[in-house]
């Protein structure tokens, strides 16, 4: 008992001096990634980071495992990065959403580190803040890819912060969620989970610590009043900030339509009447066509949607997901072009 005292009163003091020196690392850290931008060079060095993990693992690969080493410097690196990003934004998540419209747009998925940043910068280029994009895919068939989970993620959250924009996922359960809570400005519930009512009490609960927005999309086969009643389950756990997402529902128009769902455009009139909660709308989802995203978001907002979603790439024919209802970058500026004015 003694022994075991004696090594936990060693590892207190061990504990200090890791939290101590990470913490100066941190600052060094966030002082780099300063004058970087304030010299407009790259945020993100990918080599550099490699590099580090390369050199500690030729020091010390005799005592610790390479594998060890990646997990815990990408942590490190992703820590800081997420650090700095908070302090550099000039608005909470919360506060962004209240400007209108609330404009979220990015690839269906994730597919590489060089996708989402040349997304991100065309997006961020045209004025665009909150970007979205899938680590992890609620896909039909178990067997089609489901995103790149953790690694996506982390690309997310870096082309976020080199273009200082906020992100949106999709979570699946609950240690998703966990893992990753810091990496994601806005919590994304999607058609398929509305009605998993614990899966929603739990996302309500954990985001009640700080009142993190949640975006829930409407089951594509869920009544207005089931779509209320699921982001009620969120609220009631100490969370407000659920924005409703329309995506269009399954009907017999599917029968013989192109569309891939029907667009509930006048559902936007009926939730505004019932609710306080923002309502956007996405038009790619519920229509499946690309050439027909933007008639149809407009449409949205005509009838009152506070904003959109809209899954765009710079080359939708290339898009790995749900290609046949991107658009490119170039074409929600029109949109954004017409809400300004
Ligand atoms: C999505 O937005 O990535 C998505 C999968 O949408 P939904 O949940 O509406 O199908
Ligand atoms: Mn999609």
């Amino acid at each position: 008992m003694d022994k075991i005292n004696e090594l936990r009163t060693k590892i207190d003091e061990l504990d200090t001096k890791l939290v101590k020196i990470f913490a100066e690392r941190l600052q060094i850290a966030k002082e780099i990634l300063s004058l970087k931008i304030s010299n407009q060079l790259n945020a993100d060095d990918f080599k550099r980071e490699r590099e580090i993990i390369e050199k500690l693992f030729n020091e010390f690969g005799d005592e610790i495992s390479k594998y060890t080493i990646e997990r815990l410097y990408k942590t490190i690196f992703s820590i800081s990065k997420e650090s700095f990003k908070k302090e550099h934004q000039n608005l909470t998540a919360i506060e962004l959403l209240k400007l209108r419209p609330i404009i979220i747009a990015g690839p269906c998925v994730v597919e590489s580190q060089e996708q989402i940043f040349r997304i991100a910068e065309e997006l961020s280029g045209i004025g665009v803040k909150l970007l979205r994009g899938g680590a992890f895919k609620p896909r039909t068939r178990p067997n089609s890819f489901q995103g790149l989970g953790d690694e996506g993620l982390d690309y997310l959250l870096d082309a976020a912060c080199k273009y200082q924009m906020y992100t949106v996922t999709e979570i699946l359960d609950i240690e998703q969620l966990e893992r990753n809570y810091e990496k994601i400005d806005i919590i994304q519930i999607g058609s398929r989970s509305m009605s998993s009512y614990g899966f929603l009490k739990q996302v309500g609960r954990l985001s009640a610590q700080d009142g993190k927005p949640v975006i829930l999309k409407r089951g594509f086969a869920a009544t207005i009043e089931e779509f209320v009643n699921a982001a009620e389950y969120i609220r009631q756990e100490g969370n407000p900030n659920v924005i409703l997402c329309l995506r269009g529902i399954r009907t017999f128009e599917q029968i013989d339509s192109k569309l891939r769902f029907t667009p509930d455009i006048g559902t936007i009139m009926d939730l505004k009447e019932r609710t306080d909660m923002p309502v956007i709308f996405d038009p790619s989802h519920s229509t499946g066509v690309s050439r027909y995203v933007i008639p149809i978001a407009r449409a949205a907002l005509a009838a009152g949607a506070d904003g959109l979603m809209v899954e765009t790439h710079y080359n939708p024919d290339e898009a790995l997901i749900d290609g046949f209802q991107a658009i490119f970058p170039r074409d929600l500026k029109v949109i954004i072009d017409e809400t300004l004015n």
